[in-house]
C-alpha cells in the first residue's frame, strides 16, 4: 500500500495522545501513544506467542518476508521522510531524512541477503557451530537517527528467527511507529511491537526477564544503567554508546582535497550522530588553510527547517541539546577561543537551531573538546607533535570512532592503527556500510552490528560435537 505523508501519519497518530513537536517550529506534529501498566506485559505474550512459529519459518522464509518489508518502505519511502523530518528536524535532501528511510530498506534488505551457514569446526565434521535464535530480542532506541537505527535493531534480530519488542526515543517515537506500520504489512502479527514510552519504559524493558538479548543505542550514561538494571536476568547485550570521535589531520593533507569530507563528517545530521568527528586535530603547516576552506563550506551550507528542499542542515533536536550545545560554545569563549564562525544563536526563537560554529585557538581540554557536544560545534586543536596527538585523541573514555587524513595511505594506516576507536577511517568519517561491523570500544559500548558479525550478536552460540 503507498501511503501518503497524511495517511501514514493518521496510522501511527493517537488522537490524545502525547504531542509531538516539530523542532524547526515548535507546531505538533502529531500525538504519541500513551503505554503503561500492562502494556509491555501483553507486547511480551504477544512477542512469545508468535516467535516459534517466526523460527520454524527458517532462514529463506524469513529472508523473503524481510525482502517484501523493504519493497513496503520504498513504496511510502517519501511518506517515511516527512514524518522523520517534521519529528526529528533533518533535512529531506542531502544525507537526511530521504536518505535515512531508504537507509531503512537497505538494511532490511542485508539483513536478508546475509549468509551466516553453519561451521564445521573440524575437518571431519564432527563439531559444527551454528547461530539459533535467542528467542524475544528487547530494543531501546535514539532520537537521532530514529528509523534508520530502530532497523538497524530490529531487522538482524527478525532474521535470526526472533521476535522483537522495541523502545523508541520519547522524542520521536512517530518516525519508528511508522517504519513498523510498515513492515507490519508483510510481517506475521507479533513479530514486531513497538511501546513508545520515556525512560521508565525503557528501565521496565531492560528490567523484564523475557529478553534474552537487549540491543541499545544511546548515551554511555543510559548504557550503564541498562546493565545494571539487566544485571540479574543476565541478557546477552549490544550496546552502541556515545562517542566524542577525533580527526587527525597530518601535514601532507590538501586542504582543498578534504575540506568537504571533514565538515560533513562533523555535520552529518547537524552533528546529531554517534560517529561524527566531534574534535579535530589540525598540524600547525596547514591549520590556518584548513579553517579557512571549512569556514567557507560552514558560511554557504544553508541551514533551515527540514521541510525546505533548499535546508542543507537543520535544527537541533530537542531544547536539551541545543542548550548543552550553547552552552559548550559559551563556556569556550569564555576561556578565550577564538570564533571563527558562528557561536550566535537566535535563544528566543521557536525552532533549535545552532548556527554552524567552528571554534579554534582552544585549550585541548576546554569542555567542548573533551565532552559530547552532539550538534554543529567543531572545535579545531592545533598540534605540531604526531605522538602527542594521538595520546590525546585515545585519552578519552569514548572509542566509537576515529579518522585519519593525508595524501599518504599507508601513513595514514600506521596512524589509524594506533587509535583506541571501534573504527579508524582514512580520509572519510563517519562512513558506514551494511556488510562492515560497526560499533565501539572503551566507554561506546560494546557488541557489533551489521554484516554477519551482527547476525551472530543477535543469536545464541549452538556448538554439536561428536
Ligand atoms: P539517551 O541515552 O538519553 O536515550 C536513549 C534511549 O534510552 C531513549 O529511548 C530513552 O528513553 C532510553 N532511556 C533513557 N534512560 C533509560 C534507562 N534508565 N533505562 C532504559 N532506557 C532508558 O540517548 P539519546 O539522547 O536519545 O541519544 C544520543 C546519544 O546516543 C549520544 O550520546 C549518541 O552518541 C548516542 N548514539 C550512539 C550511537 C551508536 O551507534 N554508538 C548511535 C546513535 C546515538
Amino acid at each position: 500500500m503507498v501511503h501518503s505523508y497524511d495517511s501514514l501519519l493518521a496510522a501511527v497518530t493517537e488522537p490524545g495522545g502525547r504531542a509531538i513537536s516539530d523542532p524547526a517550529t515548535g507546531e505538533t506534529v502529531g500525538h504519541a501513544p500513551r503505554l503503561g501498566g500492562d502494556d509491555l506485559e501483553r507486547a511480551v505474550e504477544r512477542a512469545r506467542a508468535a516467535q516459534p512459529e517466526w523460527a520454524a519459518k527458517g532462514h529463506a522464509e524469513r529472508a523473503r518476508l524481510l525482502r517484501a518489508a523493504a519493497d513496503a518502505v520504498d513504496e511510502s519511502a517519501e511518506a517515511l521522510a516527512r514524518i522523520i523530518t517534521r519529528e526529528q528536524g533533518k533535512p529531506l535532501n542531502g544525507p537526511g531524512s530521504r536518505f535515512e528511510a531508504g537507509a531503512v530498506s537497505t538494511w532490511l534488505r542485508a539483513a536478508a541477503d546475509t549468509e551466516l551457514d553453519e561451521q564445521r569446526l573440524l575437518d571431519d565434521g564432527s563439531a559444527t557451530l551454528r547461530y539459533e535464535p535467542v528467542g524475544l530480542v528487547g530494543a531501546i532506541g535514539p532520537w537521532n537517527w530514529p528509523a534508520m537505527i530502530a532497523t538497524w535493531q530490529f531487522a538482524p534480530a527478525l532474521r535470526m528467527g526472533n521476535a522483537v519488542v522495541m523502545k523508541p526515543s520519547e522524542h520521536t517515537p512517530l518516525s519508528v511507529l511508522a517504519v513498523a506500520a510498515l513492515v507490519q504489512e508483510v510481517l506475521p502479527d507479533g513479530v514486531l511491537t513497538v511501546l513508545p514510552g520515556d525512560r521508565d519504559a525503557g528501565a521496565a524493558l531492560s528490567r523484564h526477564p523475557a529478553f534474552g538479548k537487549i540491543m541499545f543505542t544511546g548515551s554511555t550514561r543510559t548504557g550503564a544503567a541498562i546493565v545494571r538494571d539487566s544485571a540479574p536476568n543476565l541478557p546477552r547485550l549490544t550496546l552502541e554508546l556515545g562517542g566524542n570521535d577525533p580527526g587527525i589531520v597530518l601535514p601532507d593533507a590538501d586542504p582543498a582535497a578534504i575540506a568537504e569530507d571533514l565538515f560533513w563528517g562533523a555535520m552529518l545530521n547537524t552533528g546529531q550522530t554517534c560517529a561524527c568527528l566531534k574534535r579535530l586535530y589540525v598540524h600547525d603547516d596547514i591549520h590556518d588553510a584548513l579553517v579557512e576552506a571549512l569556514a567557507a563550506l560552514a558560511d554557504k551550507t544553508p541551514m533551515g527547517p527540514g521541510i525546505e528542499e533548499g535546508s542543507a542542515l537543520g535544527p537541533l533536536t530537542t531544547r536539551e541539546q541545543f542548550d548543552v550545545v550553547d552552552g559548550l560554545v559559551e563556556q569556550a569563549k569564555k576561556s578565550g577561543a577564538r570564533i571563527v564562525t558562528g557561536g550566535e544563536p537566535d535563544r528566543e526563537a521557536p525552532g533549535h537551531f545552532y548556527p554552524t560554529t567552528l571554534v579554534t585557538d582552544i585549550e585541548p581540554d576546554a569542555p567542548l573538546v573533551v565532552e559530547e557536544q552532539f550538534g554543529p560545534a567543531l572545535p579545531i586543536v592545533r598540534y605540531t607533535d604526531l605522538d602527542d596527538v594521538i595520546g590525546r585523541a585515545n585519552a578519552l573514555r569514548a572509542g566509537l570512532g576515529a579518522s585519519v587524513w593525508s595524501a599518504d595511505r599507508e601513513r595514514a594506516r600506521a596512524v589509524a592503527a594506533r587509535l583506541e576507536a571501534g573504527t579508524a577511517w582514512i580520509n572519510q568519517h563517519g562512513a558506514i556500510h551494511p556488510m562492515i561491523p560497526f560499533g565501539g570500544i572503551k566507554g561506546s559500548g560494546y557488541g557489533l552490528e551489521f554484516g554477519a558479525e551482527g547476525l551472530k550478536a543477535v543469536a545464541v552460540p549452538k556448538v554439536i560435537s561428536g
